[in-house]
C-alpha cells in the first residue's frame, strides 16, 4: 500500500537522505529510529512531499509521484493519503479543540460543517477529550494538546499517519497517555509509520523497524530481529545504547 523506490534528498550539496527503499502494507506499524540528524523528519516531510524529494517514487495508496516528474496535481492527491503528528503538536491556537480537529474535514474534504464538527466530536470523545471540545490549545496541558494533534491527524483520513517524535516534547508525565492513544490505533490497524526514541513502544507496537544513520536506512526487519539480534554493527551499537 505505501512503496518507497530509491528516494534521495539533497539541500544543496547536502545530502541527507540516499537510496531510501521501503515498503509496507495496510495496518503495518512502522517504527523509525536512529541518531538525531539522521535524516528522519525529512523521510517523513518527503512522505507527504512537505519536503520534495530529490529523486524517487512514493506510491501510496492510488497515487504514484516520481520526484523528477510531478506535478502539482499529485502533490495534492498524495498530501491527503497522509497526516502529520508533530513534536511540537502545531494546532491552530486561536482554534477550539473542536475547530483544530474539524478542519481538514471541512477545508481539504469538503464535508459540511456540521457533520464534521459531529465527527471530529466523536474523535476527541474517542481520544478521552470528549469534555474539552470548545477549550483552545493554550489551556490544555501538553500531553492533551498533542491529544488534540492526533484526533486532528485522524479526522484527516489519509492512509496513513505519520508521527514526527510525538512524545519528545512532552512532560514526561504526559509521555503515557499520548502512547496510549497511539497503541490503541495500533490495535485499530491504522497504518501508520512512527519516528521515536520510545524503544519500549517499538518494541510492543511495531510490525516493523527501520534503523537509519546518516540518510540511509542501515537495517529493518521486525522488533524482534532489530533489537535482539542486529545484523549491522551500526545497529547494534545504537540499540545497545538505546535501550
Ligand atoms: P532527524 O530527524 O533524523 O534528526 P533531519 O531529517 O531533521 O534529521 O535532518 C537531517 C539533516 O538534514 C540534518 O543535517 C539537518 O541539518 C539537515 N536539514 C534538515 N532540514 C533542512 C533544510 N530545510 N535545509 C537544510 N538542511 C536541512
Ligand atoms: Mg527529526
Amino acid at each position: 500500500m505505501i512503496k518507497v523506490s530509491k528516494l534521495s534528498k539533497k539541500f544543496g550539496d547536502l545530502a541527507v537522505l540516499k537510496d531510501i527503499n521501503l515498503q509496507l502494507n495496510k495496518g503495518d506499524i512502522v517504527v523509525i529510529i536512529g541518531p538525531s540528524g539522521t535524516g528522519k523528519s525529512t523521510l517523513l516531510r518527503c512522505l507527504n512531499y512537505l519536503e520534495a524529494p530529490t529523486t524517487g517514487v512514493i506510491e501510496i495508496g492510488d497515487v504514484v509521484i516520481d520526484a523528477v516528474s510531478h506535478t502539482q496535481k499529485q502533490v495534492t492527491a498524495l498530501r491527503k493519503q497522509s497526516s502529520f503528528v508533530f513534536q511540537n503538536y502545531s494546532l491552530f491556537a486561536n482554534k477550539t479543540a473542536l475547530e483544530n480537529v474539524a478542519e481538514s474535514l471541512i477545508t481539504v474534504w469538503k464535508v459540511p460543517k456540521q457533520e464534521a464538527l459531529s465527527t471530529a466530536k466523536a474523535i476527541l470523545t474517542k481520544v478521552g477529550l470528549g469534555d474539552k471540545l470548545d477549550v483552545y490549545p493554550s489551556q490544555l496541558s501538553g500531553g492533551q494538546q498533542q491529544r488534540v494533534g492526533i484526533a486532528r491527524s485522524m479526522a484527516a483520513k489519509g492512509e496513513v499517519i505519520l508521527f514526527d517524535e510525538p512524545t519528545s516534547a512532552l512532560d514526561p508525565e504526559w509521555v503515557d497517555e499520548v502512547l496510549a492513544v497511539m497503541k490503541q490505533l495500533a490495535i485499530e490497524k491504522q497504518t501508520m509509520i512512527v519516528v521515536t526514541h520510545e524503544m519500549q513502544f517499538a518494541k510492543e507496537v511495531a510490525d516493523h523497524v527501520i534503523f537509519m544513520e546518516g540518510g540511509y536506512i542501515i537495517e529493518q526487519g521486525p522488533p524482534k530481529q532489530i533489537f535482539e539480534n542486529p545484523e549491522h554493527e551500526r545497529t547494534q551499537a545504537f540499540v545497545k545504547r538505546a535501550l
